[in-house]
């Protein structure tokens, strides 16, 4: 058998700066035999993850819909791509999930975070390497400006919410975490994002 792909993923709160340094890297030749990806997909499943995350949709429902671009995903993209030998950068993936969806079906479920990453095992693949762009909310959400349909206010409250099963997240998988302090420039989280990959491969 041929070697598989490694699969990397780029996870944090809205306003972190990942799909900048995402669109970076596709443009860096380093990288230029990588596939690039991002949930939710581009798919009409993704689509519809989309309507429900703008619309007043029941919660339970939209993460249904996130596990059902995320199998989508897996089946017509990553695994196809991992077992050819190419490796994989998603902007966003199961780990989102974990965290954001586990943040708006608080209260539905004891542990709503285990209960989420319960439904996935079995699946979903596990990536070799997830880099976290950690970042305080507040200075994430001025960056984003007017983006999203919540009061400044809220948009922090659940952030730092999410920021906080992102952190139980490394702390339960420390193996399969980097952290950057996404705080920095453009330029500065670019070139630690390229490094990490670098020497991970
Ligand atoms: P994410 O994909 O994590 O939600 P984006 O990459 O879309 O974040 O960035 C959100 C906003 O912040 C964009 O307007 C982007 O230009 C800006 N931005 C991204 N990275 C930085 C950074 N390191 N410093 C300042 N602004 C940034
Ligand atoms: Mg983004």
């Amino acid at each position: 058998m041929s070697a598989k792909g490694k699969l990397i993923t780029l996870e944090g709160i809205d306003g972190s700066g990942k799909s900048t340094v995402a669109k970076r890297l596709a443009e860096n030749p380093l990288f230029s035999d990588f596939v690039f990806t991002r949930e939710p997909t581009g798919s009409w499943i993704g689509e519809a993850v989309n309507r429900a995350i703008h619309s007043d949709t029941d919660h339970l429902a939209e993460l249904l819909l996130f596990a059902a671009d995320h199998a989508e995903h897996i089946s017509k993209l990553i695994r196809p791509s991992l077992e050819s030998g190419k490796n994989v950068v998603s902007d966003r993936y199961s780990a989102s999930r974990y965290a954001y969806q586990g943040m708006t079906l608080a209260g539905r479920f004891d542990d709503p975070l285990k209960w989420i990453q319960d439904i996935h095992r079995g699946w979903t693949i596990k990536p070799d390497l997830i880099i976290f762009f950690d970042i305080d909310p507040g200075i994430a959400v001025s960056r984003c400006g007017k983006r999203g349909d919540r009061t400044k206010f809220e948009k922090i409250v659940f952030l730092e919410g999410v920021r906080e099963n992102y952190l139980r997240l490394v702390e339960e998988d420390p193996d399969s975490f980097v952290l950057i302090d996404a705080r920095r420039s453009i330029d500065d989280n670019e070139k630690e994002v390229v490094d990490i990959i670098q020497s991970f491969l």
